[in-house]
């Protein structure tokens, strides 16, 4: 038999994972198991591949009164960036779920009752830790254009050419220009 190291699991186990460390984090800075478990309900999914600037959404139901009285109930699903789970993000990962679960008590804004329940997650680094995580994603969303300085014609790559390739037509070498972020 083969075990499975972790991370080769599923995105979608993986995701459930992740939010189990979050419940269990939260049973301890004190929340009911009823708000829990209602929590539980909510469908959890991915952004698409290619966002930066978001790193998770909490997305309502349509239609509903925003200034109403909301809960879990009134939430259609919860996407998060699949890039969080990587090991090196996962602390972010689980501060950005917890982010999220906070909107979906009821608060779809950023306001002062939403930052009461947001500042109970103890993580001074989280701010910091998001600019980096949106860095790494543009980084590796990067495009180069490997343009001849002469004819101008243009390569678009994932990597620099380093001064290591030459145009075949111009015997020239390509320049590195960053195209900075493909589409979000
Ligand atoms: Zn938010
Ligand atoms: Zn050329």
């Amino acid at each position: 038999m083969v075990l499975r190291a972790e991370t080769d699991l599923e995105p979608e186990d993986d995701l459930k994972l992740l939010k189990e460390q979050v419940f269990a984090q939260m049973l301890l800075l004190g929340y009911a198991e009823e708000t829990i478990s209602e929590l539980g309900e909510i469908t959890l999914g991915f952004l698409r591949r290619d966002a930066t600037q978001r790193h998770g959404v909490t997305r309502f139901h349509p239609g509903i009164d925003l200034k109403g009285e909301l809960g879990p109930k009134n939430i259609r699903r919860v996407d998060l960036h699949r890039e969080i789970l990587a090991e090196d993000w996962r602390d972010y990962g689980a501060y950005v779920l917890y982010h999220e679960y906070c909107h979906c008590l009821g608060y779809p804004g950023h306001g002062r009752d939403f930052r009461a329940f947001e500042r109970l997650w103890r993580d001074d680094h989280s701010q910091k830790k998001g600019r980096q995580f949106t860095d790494y994603l543009r980084q590796r969303n990067a495009v180069w254009n490997w343009i001849c300085p002469t004819c101008k014609a243009v390569h678009a790559r994932r990597k620099r050419a380093n001064g290591r390739y030459k145009c075949r037509k111009c015997d020239i070498i390509l320049l590195d220009v960053e195209n900075s972020n493909l589409a979000q």
